[in-house]
């Protein structure tokens, strides 16, 4: 079994999003209360409650406490459960210890199997603003619209996380546990691409095509910036600290959907039209530290989307039972891809190869796809292309409607603990 994630837009009226506030301010505070019990009952009898205890322990705290009867008692205990997912995290050397979490940063519920329905799944509008809506209520909380728009399993749902996103927006996260349909397909695979990421051109395909980084992604980065330095001038947690931070946070909103949807076109056409997918192994982080401090910065920003894009491509090749083979990502861009010369001179801002072995020239990125996919064992083509052509401008491939609101799948999660992104 896998867990999928299908997630949905949804709008509440004012005074049910106010509730879905003083909620998670509620769940914020005994998540913080269960961590200090915790730590007491450590310190005091040296005993490291498991995971029963804890949910038990949250319950208890329910009891005796007013504030927190505003929670449904099993959100609670998934609070529970989430302080002991970040606990565990902690002592398997994964993360960092638990910490007081600050209610700005604690953002999402969970309902187990109980405490939520779906119900009035309806079409409304016609033609090209034909949408499907549902209602959802949560118990103690209220009514949601859902803007349902793609098909899931209702009836499967294992999990249902509501989060409030800092610009203000509410998504709501169905769980969905499917039987794993992963089996590679039987077919021998006839062809395979190798893919060169990079910040100039987002990638760089062996067949010659490339995508360039787009403007809008760009511009969004430009302003992420500049927003990033209005809030560090506010007072910390001032109104206009929180003013700023929810300009920032939609910015960064804004720059993720268009992301997610690019990827997810690009990954759609190479699965498409390919059995094999071949990338560096993760190591962009070379190509990050070797830029000059002055630009580091920005290159970090890029570092999240290069993560992303390959997790959407190997997703996008996975889910047809397709092939993704990660190789050494060594010297990439200074092999030669005819006659495995090493062209030690070779600097990030040289756009061309040239191989001082063979004399052989071409394309940089182009040269280093090819050489990716003679690394995964596959022969490149005796002539590759010399001519670079830029994928079309995604949208034409009618793989999808453009706009914030339109979601792809989400990668599957690890079930109980990426979900709660603070
Ligand atoms: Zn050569």
């Amino acid at each position: 079994m896998r867990v999928r994630a299908y997630r949905f837009r949804a709008y509440s009226s004012k005074t049910t999003a106010g509730v879905l506030k003083t909620q998670l301010e509620a769940a914020c505070k005994l998540y913080n209360t269960l961590l200090h019990a915790e730590q007491e009952e450590y310190e005091e009898n040296k005993h490291t409650m498991n995971k029963t205890e804890l949910r038990q322990l949250a319950l208890d705290l329910r009891k005796q406490n007013q504030e927190f009867q505003v929670l449904h008692s099993q959100v609670a205990q998934q609070v529970a459960e989430r302080f002991y997912q970040a606990r565990e995290r902690f002592l398997e050397g994964l993360a960092n210890k638990p910490k007081n979490k600050k209610p700005h940063r604690y953002l999402s519920l969970v309902y187990p199997q109980s405490g939520w329905r779906l119900s009035n799944t309806r079409d409304v509008g016609q033609g090209k603003s034909k949408k499907r809506k549902a209602r959802l209520y949560l118990s103690k909380i209220g009514f949601f619209t859902l803007i349902l728009h793609r098909e899931f399993p209702e009836n499967q749902v294992s999990q249902v996380c509501v989060k409030l996103n800092p610009s203000g927006r509410i998504h709501v996260i169905f769980l969905v546990e499917e039987s794993e349909s992963q089996e590679l397909s039987s077919k021998e695979p006839k062809n395979a691409v190798g893919v060169d990421l990079g910040i100039a051109r987002l990638a760089t395909l062996s067949d010659g095509r490339f995508l360039d980084n787009p403007k809008p992604h760009e511009r969004s980065l430009d302003r992420i910036r500049v927003l990033q330095r209005t809030l560090s001038r506010k007072k910390f947690l001032s109104k206009n600290w929180f003013k700023a931070k929810r300009r920032l946070a939609k910015q960064h909103e804004h720059l993720k959907d268009f992301r997610r949807d690019l990827f997810f076109k690009l990954g759609a056409l190479l699965a498409g039209e390919y059995d094999v997918l071949v990338l560096e192994d993760l190591n962009v982080q070379g190509l990050i530290q070797k830029s000059e401090t002055k630009k580091r910065r920005r290159m970090r920003l890029y570092d999240s989307s290069f993560s992303e894009l390959r997790a959407v491509l190997e997703w996008q090749f996975r889910k047809r039972g397709k092939l993704v083979l990660p190789v050494p990502s060594y010297n990439t861009s200074r092999e030669c891809f005819r006659c495995g010369g090493i062209n030690q001179s070779l600097t990030l801002e040289d756009r061309v190869f040239h191989c001082a072995h063979c004399g052989f020239t071409l394309d940089r990125d182009l040269n280093a796809s090819l050489v990716l996919l003679k690394r995964a064992g596959w022969v490149p083509p005796a002539a590759p292309a010399v001519e670079l052509r830029p994928i079309p401008p995604l949208p034409s491939l009618g793989l999808g409607r453009q706009g914030g609101a339109m979601r792809q799948e989400a990668p599957a999660f690890r079930r109980g603990s990426s979900l709660f992104v603070t």
